[in-house]
């Protein structure tokens, strides 16, 4: 029998109300098949939060079935699993057909009441690394377990930090060897979004010239995921105006973090203006504004300084593919000239809360461009700048003294100061409330690659505690959590040795 849904009642993982509305698309958009199951799955991690969102008793966590079936091992009752088939640009350059080479989607499940974030109330349940599919062109349609902890750690911070992002559920172990660089240990992921359509999967159509199914596919992302946007004069204009402005925002947020995503190929583009498929991500530590976080990015297309620029470049392929809906090129252009207000107006405000300033003035401008420079010229840690700045008290210089021991150049740094006090000085700043204020938003605790690396080597001994602990420190990045201070601190020497590519 099938549990009742309401609020209040958890599901295991068999009750879940699983339904498939992408299944409900014309054949074309996707093949029907079973993941391939892997042999003797176990447990590396799981999220709470990421339960709770649609009503799955964490509880489930130890049990077998919930193993199986995040496994795909077993298939879940009203799942209808299926690859969906995108395109996409991949750095810069079409690249023709891609599709879900190793995702599969079960379905999509109730995840609380409709919200202006999530019109459909609902999130797609999605496996990683779950076997070949008709998309995977030349590789295995698997995942190793170094790259799916590093996307179920990321997605669950990134969620705690506030920005928009695909969830994690879980993240399921095989002894079954993976073959990259050198053989690895395998995993499947699951992750959760309301929908994974991505830029790419307009462009899958754009590109086929086949405007029915473009039509077919906009329709279906405007009615489920932007349900206001229907009564527009032009709902296919204001679907670009819409994307483009969440996606900027999205830009701004990662900058406002230090977050580099690293493959911003418009088939890692969500339609949500969310961030998904994380990869060889990184979070700036020492600051360089042309840091490439991606090793395999020889050109550094998506360097830190890049990504607001690409993401612009990735609303006009998304406007390009759209264009046969909108009709006049007038049209898209006008929608896309949202991009840059709204990532101006997004970033300024985020530096201002991260400088704990509460008004704006025309000259902070200089203030904030002088910031960023003296941060390059010292290579200071960004996380742990932003984050001391906070203790900074007006009239007590003693108090700068952990923040400056971050530079090699402390004049430049001490001169900084002196604007920055007078500028606090101006609107009044109270040094407690506003170290309050930026103690909300700089966070003490970002997902850095050496702390991955040793929750992953571990995870590669079978010992998943570390995986566990860095969930519970990231999902209260905000909170000083004195009795783990460690996770705070600079990088040690050995993480400048670290690679992440597209390898994974
Ligand atoms: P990414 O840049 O990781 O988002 O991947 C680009 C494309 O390659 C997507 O269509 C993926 O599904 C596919 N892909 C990546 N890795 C694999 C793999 N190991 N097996 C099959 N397909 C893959
Ligand atoms: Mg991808």
């Amino acid at each position: 029998m099938n549990a009742p849904d309401t609020g209040l009642f958890c599901h295991t993982a068999e009750s879940l109300p699983l339904e498939n509305s992408f299944a409900g698309l014309p054949e074309d958009f996707y093949t029907r098949l079973r993941p391939t199951p892997i042999r003797a799955p176990y447990l590396v991690g799981a999220s709470t939060s990421a339960a709770e969102l649609i009503n799955l008793d964490p509880a489930e966590f130890a049990h077998e079935a919930f193993v199986e079936a995040f496994a795909g091992n077993s298939t879940l009752p009203g799942s209808t699993p299926l690859a969906a088939v995108y395109s996409g640009h991949q750095f810069g350059v079409w690249a023709g057909q891609l599709g879900d080479g190793r995702a599969i989607l079960l379905g999509d499940v109730p995840a609380g009441a409709p919200s202006a974030e999530n019109p459909s109330g609902r999130m797609e349940l999605q496996l990683k690394g779950s076997g070949l599919t008709p998309y995977s062109r030349m590789g295995d349609g698997r995942a190793v377990l170094r790259s799916s902890i590093r996307e179920f750690l990321c997605s669950e911070a990134m969620a705690a930090l506030g920005i928009p992002t695909s969830r994690a559920l879980c993240v399921v172990g095989t002894d079954m060897l993976v073959m990259r660089e050198t053989p690895e240990t395998g995993a499947v992921a699951t992750r959760m979004a309301p929908t994974f359509v991505r830029f790419g999967s307009f462009e899958h159509w754009f590109y086929n010239n086949r405007k029915d199914e473009l039509k077919i596919l906009a329709d279906y992302v405007i009615d489920h995921f932007y349900p206001a946007l229907r009564d527009a004069t032009n709902p296919y204009q204001a679907l670009l105006k819409e994307v483009t402005r969440r996606t900027a925002e999205l830009i701004a947020q990662w900058q406002a973090i230090g977050f580099m995503h690293g493959v911003m190929n418009t088939d890692n583009m969500s339609i949500l203006g969310i961030t998904i498929d994380y990869g060889p991500f990184g979070f700036m530590e020492a600051f360089d504004a042309r840091h490439i976080c991606n090793h395999s990015d020889h050109q550094g297309r998506y360097a830190y300084q890049m990504q607001p620029r690409i993401g612009q470049w990735n609303c006009f392929a998304l406007g390009q593919a759209l264009l046969p809906l909108i009709g006049e090129v007038d049209d898209a252009q006008a929608a896309l000239e949202i991009y840059k207000p709204a990532y101006d107006d997004k970033l300024e405000q985020l530096v201002h809360a991260k400088l704990g300033l509460q008004s704006t003035l025309p000259e902070d401008g200089a203030l904030i461009d002088a910031m960023f420079n003296m941060m390059q010229g010292s290579h200071v840690d960004f996380t742990l700048f932003f984050r001391r700045l906070g203790d900074l008290k007006m009239d007590d210089p003693a108090s700068d003294e952990p923040l400056r021991d971050l530079f090699i150049d402390r004049p430049a740094f001490d001169a900084w100061a002196v604007q920055y006090r007078l500028r606090l000085k101006q609107e009044n700043s109270e040094d407690a409330a506003r170290r309050a204020a930026m103690h909300a938003v700089n966070p003490k605790f970002v997902l850095r690659n050496y702390l991955a690396q040793i929750a992953i080597e571990k995870a590669q001994n079978k010992d998943f505690s570390e995986v566990a602990k860095l969930l519970k420190i990231l999902e209260r990045p905000f909170d000083e959590q004195p009795e783990h201070e460690a996770y705070a601190n600079l990088p040690p020497d050995w993480a400048s040795e670290l690679e992440v590519s597209c390898s994974s």
